[in-house]
């Protein structure tokens, strides 16, 4: 699959602090957009860190981060607008139980986007029919499996019409038998274009998917290559010891 020349995301030289730990050192990341990068490192390293500072979830305090054009500071105004273009899923589905899946994919782009209900709900059915639970539309959470849940987690944050997609780790709270329509939705959205970073545990979407591997250890990106040379290849001791825990 071809990769853009276009820069979706540029990182350079961040740094974040909780209190006084030092979580992210001189990250320097570039993203093109239509990359699929697959981040892993032992718990710990910073991934959900790294990851929830590029929607400014989590704040930076050194360095720099663009996304879209757009560098990410206390100003308000940005933070809504790279809200709208980063779309984020995470372990847990985090639906709102006393909403139905139609409601919970409507609610954003009613509110924040101001989108008319009925056309906000033509949108939600395309992207439930996309992850293949159209049928499920009128349910509420709860009603629903996991794998289920998840897959309404991705097409309420396809609803907002991202440009980037970030995932911490989607699938680890799964039963196994789950996993795979997760992971085949994702796979979906890769193979239409979608800029993606995803912090995940599962080597074999990495191999399948990512055009690129990163691997962060103590707030570091220590290593980072094409998914052949980084399971077959690895470079630093570090990343050794953390495949040969895994693999
Ligand atoms: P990973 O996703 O790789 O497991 P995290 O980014 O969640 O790592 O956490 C990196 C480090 O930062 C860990 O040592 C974690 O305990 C710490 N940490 C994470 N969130 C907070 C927080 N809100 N306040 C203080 N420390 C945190
Ligand atoms: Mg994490």
């Amino acid at each position: 699959m071809k990769v853009s020349d276009e820069v979706a995301i540029q990182i350079t030289k961040m740094n974040k602090w909780y209190g006084t730990f030092h979580v992210l050192r001189d990250i320097d990341l570039t993203v093109y957009r239509g990359e699929r990068i697959v981040i892993a490192g032992p718990s710990g390293s910073g991934k959900s860190t790294m990851i929830r500072c590029i929607n400014r979830l989590e704040e930076h305090q050194a360095g720099s981060i663009v996304v879209d054009g757009i560098e990410l500071s206390s100003d308000l105004k940005n933070i809504d607008k790279i809200r709208s273009e980063v779309g984020m899923c995470f372990q847990h589905f985090n639906l709102f139980p006393h909403l139905t899946i139609l409601e919970n994919c409507t609610l954003a782009p009613i509110w924040v986007r101001k989108i008319p209900k009925k056309q906000a709900e033509e949108t939600a059915m395309h992207f439930l029919e996309k992850v293949k639970i159209p049928e499920q539309a009128h349910k509420y959470p709860g009603q629903l499996s996991g794998g289920q849940q998840q897959r309404v987690a991705i097409a309420r944050s396809l609803c907002m019409k991202p440009r980037i997609m970030l995932f911490d780790e989607p699938t680890s709270a799964l039963d196994p038998e789950m996993i795979k329509e997760v992971l085949d939705t994702m796979v979906e959205l890769a193979e239409e274009g979608m800029t993606m970073l995803c912090v995940t545990h599962e080597m074999g979407f990495a191999r399948q998917v990512a055009n690129r591997v990163i691997f962060m250890d103590a707030g570091q990106i220590v290593e980072q290559n094409e998914p052949e040379e980084f399971f077959n290849n690895p470079r630093h001791e570090r990343t050794k010891l953390f495949l040969s825990q895994i693999l």
